[in-house]
C-alpha cells in the first residue's frame, strides 16, 4: 500500500516509516519540518506541507493515497496549558484539515496518535478503553477532541479509522539511525541519558509528593517500535472493520519517575545527578494502560515488555553517530 505519513520526519512518526518500509509499504512523509528532522525521512519522499495551510495539502495526494497515519501534533503537556491555543489549533483544526484533504481525495482510512492524557486522573489502576475521559490539560483535550470527530466523521463519510492512545512511547531504533531528540527536550528518559552523559542544566524531577508508593509519578512506557507494530497492524484491522475505533497501547506496568533515574543508572553504568522539583502543570499522578483490547482485537504483543531494554536502545541512540 502506499501510507501518507503525516509527522514521518518526527519520533513516532519516523519509526513508523521504518515499519512500514520493513513490510513493504510504499510510504510519503508530509512534515512542515518545525520539530521534523530531514535527516529522519528516510524511507519515502518528503512532501514539506503544513496541516494548519489546507492549500498545500493537495500535493501530498498527487499519488493515489490507500491511507494515512496522522503522527503531526504538538505533545507537550506543560506547554499545552500554558499555550492553549497552538494546541487547539494545530492538533484540533490541523486535523480537520487534514480530513477534509483526504476526504477531497478519496481516502477513507486513517490511524490516529492518540494519548493516555485523554483519561486525566484515572479513577482505577488499569486503564481500559471505557475508562472515563476527563483530561486534565488541553493536549489531552486537544487529542479527545479529535477522537470525536472521528466517531463523526465515520457516521457521516463513512471514514474508517482507528486511534491509538499511546502512554509513554521511549526507545528508538538505533542501528536504524534514528531515536528521539526534542528541542528543547522534555522527556524524562532522554533527559535522565542527558544528566548521565554529563550534557544539560542537570535532570529535574517534578514533584515528589504525588499519592504514588515513591511520590513521583508513575508512568507506562513502551517502546516506540512497538507503537510503530500496532500501527501496522490497525491498518489491517481497518480493512476488515468500518466504523471508528480506539485502542490503548502500554505494557501494563508502571514505573515511578525515581525507578526510571534508577534503570537508566543501571543501563548506563553512570551516576545520575537529580534534584527534586516543584510539580509540572497538567500531570495526572498515575497512567497505566490495560490494552487487552489492542492485544486481543489486534493481535499486538509489545516485544519491548521491561524498562531496562528500552532504556538500553535510547541509550544506544545516544550514543550513536547520528544523535
Ligand atoms: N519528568 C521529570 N523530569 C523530567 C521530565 C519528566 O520528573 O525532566 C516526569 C514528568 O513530570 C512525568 C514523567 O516524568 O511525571 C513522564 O514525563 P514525560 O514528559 O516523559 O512524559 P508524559 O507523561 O508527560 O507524556
Amino acid at each position: 500500500m502506499h501510507i501518507l505519513v503525516c509527522g514521518g520526519a518526527g519520533y513516532v512518526g519516523s519509526h513508523a516509516c521504518l515499519a512500514l518500509a520493513r513490510a513493504g509499504h510504499e510510504v510519503t512523509v508530509l512534515d512542515n519540518m518545525l520539530t521534523g528532522h530531514r535527516e529522519a525521512v528516510r524511507w519515502g519522499r518528503l512532501v514539506d506541507a503544513d496541516i494548519l495551510k489546507p492549500e498545500t495539502l493537495d500535493s501530498a495526494f498527487d499519488r493515489k493515497v490507500d491511507a494515512v497515519m496522522h503522527f503531526c501534533a504538538r505533545s507537550l503537556v506543560g506547554e499545552s496549558v500554558t499555550d492553549p491555543y497552538a494546541y487547539y489549533q494545530n492538533n484540533v483544526t490541523g486535523t480537520v484539515n487534514l480530513l477534509e484533504a483526504m476526504r477531497r481525495h478519496g481516502v477513507d482510512r486513517v490511524v490516529f496518535s492518540s494519548t493516555a492524557a485523554v483519561f486525566g486522573n484515572p479513577v482505577s489502576d488499569m486503564i481500559d478503553e471505557d475508562h472515563p475521559k476527563n483530561p486534565i490539560n488541553p493536549y489531552g483535550a486537544s487529542k479527545l477532541m479529535v477522537e470525536r470527530v472521528l466517531a463523526d466523521a465515520a457516521n457521516a463519510y463513512g471514514l474508517r479509522s482507528v486511534a491509538l492512545r499511546y502512554f509513554n512511547a521511549a526507545g528508538a531504533a538505533a542501528d536504524e539511525g534514528i531515536g528521539e531528540s526534542h528541542e528543547p527536550e522534555t522527556h524524562l528518559i532522554p533527559n535522565a541519558l542527558k544528566a548521565a552523559a554529563g550534557e544539560g542544566a542537570g535532570l529535574k524531577v517534578f514533584g515528589n509528593d504525588y499519592p504514588t508508593p515513591d511520590g513521583t509519578c508513575v508512568r507506562d512506557y513502551v517502546h516506540v517500535l512497538d507503537l510503530a507494530d500496532a500501527h501496522l497492524r490497525a491498518l489491517d484491522w481497518m480493512d476488515r472493520e468500518p466504523g471508528a475505533h480506539r485502542f490503548n497501547l502500554g505494557n501494563g506496568n508502571g514505573f515511578s519517575v525515581l525507578q526510571v533515574i534508577e534503570a537508566a543508572r543501571k543501563v548506563t553504568g553512570r551516576d545520575i545527578p537529580y534534584e527534586i522539583g516543584p510539580r509540572r502543570a497538567g500531570d495526572p499522578p498515575v497512567l497505566v494502560a490495560s490494552s487487552a483490547q489492542a492485544r486481543e482485537k489486534l493481535g499486538w504483543t509489545p516485544k519491548f515488555d521491561r524498562i531496562e531494554p528500552i532504556i538500553e536502545t535510547a541509550w544506544a541512540w545516544h550514543e550513536s553517530p547520528a544523535y
